[in-house]
């Protein structure tokens, strides 16, 4: 379970997180759903513990991300929004390397490796540098490296960019298969048709503020309220 409370971040001047709060239970996907610059990478990143909140904080499991980053590590998945990748890697050697540094035992390590990359269809590219490798074909390695270690909570900031239909899929699927498995996700985008068929519940955000939350049927009944629409406007 993740708990985030009174979260603000800054940049200088630049408020990008505005006082976000909101709970994600265990088995649940939690959609961040917001235009671009709305405060979304941001908020992920601090969930994550790769980014310090300037005020309030994030709870995963009760631990305190900014506190215990390492520990929380442990536990979480993190896709950022664009692939950071050693280019000069194959997607094999990333792999071994991500499982030496996270203490996989080489069996399960190997038995992962093989379902997530047999999952995504990568096999023919496992032996090539990942900086030849396709936006989508990156964004797959990604995943797969941020699933690895079996993460109790997942942190997938617009996860589906760049990915095909089938795999996009194949990822949605994955998806539901942890949630049932009780873990939480929060999975944000820009995409009102995306965060509809993926997510339980969503966090509206704009401007750095949540300014509805609720199922999706929830949201479109208070959809005709003035913020609200401009927001659904912008995602239209
Ligand atoms: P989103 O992911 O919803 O598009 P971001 O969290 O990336 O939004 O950005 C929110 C706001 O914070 C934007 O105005 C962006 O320009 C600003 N911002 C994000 N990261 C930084 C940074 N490292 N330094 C300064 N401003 C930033
Ligand atoms: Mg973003």
């Amino acid at each position: 379970m993740i708990e985030v409370e009174n979260l603000t971040k800054k940049f200088g001047d630049k408020i990008a997180v505005d006082g976000i709060s909101f709970h994600v239970h265990d088995g649940e996907i939690y959609g961040l759903l917001g235009p671009n610059g709305s405060g979304k990478s941001t908020t992920m990143k601090i969930l994550a513990g790769i980014l310090k909140p300037t005020t309030g904080k994030v709870l995963v499991e009760g631990i305190n991300v900014a506190k215990n980053p390492i520990e929380v590590k442990k536990i979480v998945g993190y896709v950022p929004e664009t692939p950071i990748l050693y280019e000069s890697l194959t997607p094999s050697e990333l792999f071994n390397f991500v499982g030496s540094i996270r203490g996989i035992p080489k069996d399960k390590l190997e038995e992962r490796v093989n379902y997530f990359v047999k999952a995504f269809g990568i096999e023919e590219y496992l032996e090539q540098f990942i900086g030849t490798l396709s936006f989508g074909t990156q964004q797959k390695v990604s995943l797969i490296t941020a699933l690895l270690h079996d993460p109790k909570v997942l942190i997938l900031d617009e996860a589906m960019n760049g990915l095909d239909p089938k795999s996009a899929r194949i990822l949605r699927e994955l998806l539901l298969e942890f949630k049932n498995e009780g873990k939480s996700i929060v999975f944000s985008t820009h995409i009102l048709s995306l965060a509809e068929v993926i997510c339980d519940r969503i966090g509206v955000i704009y401007q750095g503020k949540i300014i509805a939350e609720g199922t999706i049927e929830e949201l479109k009944e208070k959809a005709h309220e003035e913020s609200l629409e401009d927001v659904f406007l912008k995602l239209t």
